[in-house]
């Protein structure tokens, strides 16, 4: 992204572009309200009132819309923002639009207006950063978790830690800076000081990895040999009929995927039967996207019949799992005997017994933390700093345990704070920055 000025007046539609009830217009700049007056029937605005009228293009009528007013600093963006609403027609939006830009505003890049949001401190980085994934969120609990960060949690987690890092580096250099009336914090206050800010920076990175499965979602491959159950067990977890289950063995020659909802994003996988040496070519060009599938999960649900037990052929299917997570599944419980295996989940995928306890312990397998139980979501750029913080104080931990210099000490000690300061923005590059804005749509 490249802004050549930070502060004129840029303009974008705020809408999906596309036929609805409404169509949103934003300005944002120190020329907003001189342009809606040149374009606006009724632009005697008051805080907090939006005006009725018509935009008109010389005198010209082009729509009948609501105008609301955001007075500097009060708004999104922190500048003057001008919100036009109009019908939620293609052609009348873009007119409006053009009609702006006509009238000297320029066009938004992506993420802009967020992005002078921080520019202008009305959110931090990690609440900018909410924003995009709130827009851009595959499940209803992600979005509640995005709504938490935008509220601020995850920075006044992350200050309160930079809080705890400051009083100790103000303790060290005051003890540096004036020897003679201040005496040097000791070694156990070190110790025990950092040690608790470790422990509180994992608090605010347990939640990583199932902060990164809600973003990207986690792929669940199903395997087994044919005819055990998998595309019934595919179709019970969702609810729905679109793998075709048959009697005849190895019938599902397709890779069949659907996303799944379970607070996380789930991409359930639906392999063929894999069997080596199948005869069919059919069969066999489904035995590779098998493979392939198995290559991509993140988790594995072995499916066996358990009214046949574990056998060899099963055995042989099991070994092409490696090391990937798995979870055992013996289906058809309904006609087995025996269920006796404490390693396996017990299920129907005909009576659907079983099923809902199979897809908590999925969520527990692919997750670090229960979903609903996360505070905060961080992003891999958020999870780099906030490691790079750990790294720092472990190694001041180390230095204290060692009586090191403090001196020495502190230099780790500033390095902490510095990667924290790069998370909530306080201190970041412009190529981050753009990054970040980057991956925003326009309007935003
Ligand atoms: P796949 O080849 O592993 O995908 O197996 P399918 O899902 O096509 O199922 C093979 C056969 O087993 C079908 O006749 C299903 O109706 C039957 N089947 C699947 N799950 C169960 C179950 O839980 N209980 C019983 N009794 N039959 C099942």
């Amino acid at each position: 992204m490249n802004i050549k000025d930070e502060f004129d007046t840029i303009t974008a539609i705020a809408t999906p572009v596309g036929m609805g009830g409404v169509g949103v217009i934003r300005i944002s700049g120190d020329k907003a309200f001189d342009i809606i007056k040149k374009i606006f029937t009724n632009p005697n605005f008051e805080p907090r009132k939006f005006n009725h009228g018509w935009i008109v293009d010389d005198g010209k009528k082009i729509d009948e819309v609501i105008v609301l007013p955001f007075f500097a600093p009060n708004s999104y963006t922190g500048e003057d923002v001008i919100e036009i609403q109009c019908h939620g027609g293609v052609n009348v939006v873009k007119n409006i639009l053009n009609l702006v830009l006509k009238n000297d505003a320029r066009m938004a890049e992506k993420g802009e207006f967020t992005k002078r949001a921080f520019l202008n401190k009305r959110m931090d980085l990690s609440q900018a950063e909410a924003v995009a994934d709130i827009i851009h969120s595959k499940t209803s609990e992600f979005a509640k978790t995005s709504v938490k960060n935008l509220s601020g949690v995850l920075k006044e987690g992350v200050n309160d830690i930079r809080n705890q890092i400051f009083e100790v580096l103000s303790k060290i250099t005051a003890g540096i800076d004036f020897p003679e009336d201040v005496k040097e914090p000791e070694y156990d206050y070190l110790i025990s000081s950092f040690e608790n800010i470790i422990s509180s920076i994992d608090k605010v990175l347990a939640g990583a990895n199932t902060s990164n499965i809600f973003r990207q979602g986690a792929s669940v491959a199903i395997i087994g040999k044919p005819n055990v159950g998998k595309s019934s067990l595919f179709n019970a977890l969702l609810s729905l009929d679109r793998a075709i289950v048959t009697d005849i063995a190895g019938t599902t020659r397709d890779v069949i995927k659907e996303t799944l909802d379970l607070g996380i994003p789930v991409t359930l996988i639906d392999t063929a039967g894999i069997r080596e040496n199948g005869e069919n070519k059919v069969e066999n060009i489904g035995i590779e996207y098998s493979k392939q599938s198995l290559d991509e999960a993140d988790l594995v649900l072995f499916v066996y019949d358990a009214s046949q037990g574990i056998t060899e052929e099963d055995k042989e299917v099991f070994g092409l799992l490696k090391d990937k997570k798995y979870i055992l599944i013996a289906n058809k419980s309904d006609i087995a005997e025996k269920k006796s295996d404490n390693d396996s989940v017990y299920i129907s995928a005909l009576t659907g017994e079983g099923v809902s306890e199979l897809k908590q312990k999925l969520t527990a397998q692919v997750c670090d933390i229960n979903p609903e139980n996360l505070d905060f979501v961080t992003n891999t750029r958020q999870q780099e700093c906030l490691r790079k913080a750990k790294a720092s104080i472990e190694q001041a931990l180390l230095a204290s345990q060692l009586r090191e210099l403090q001196d020495l000490i502190s230099i780790d000690v500033k390095s902490a704070i510095l990667a924290l300061d790069e998370l909530t923005g306080e201190l970041i590059t412009d190529d981050i920055l753009n990054n970040i804005f980057d991956h925003f749509c326009i309007g935003k």
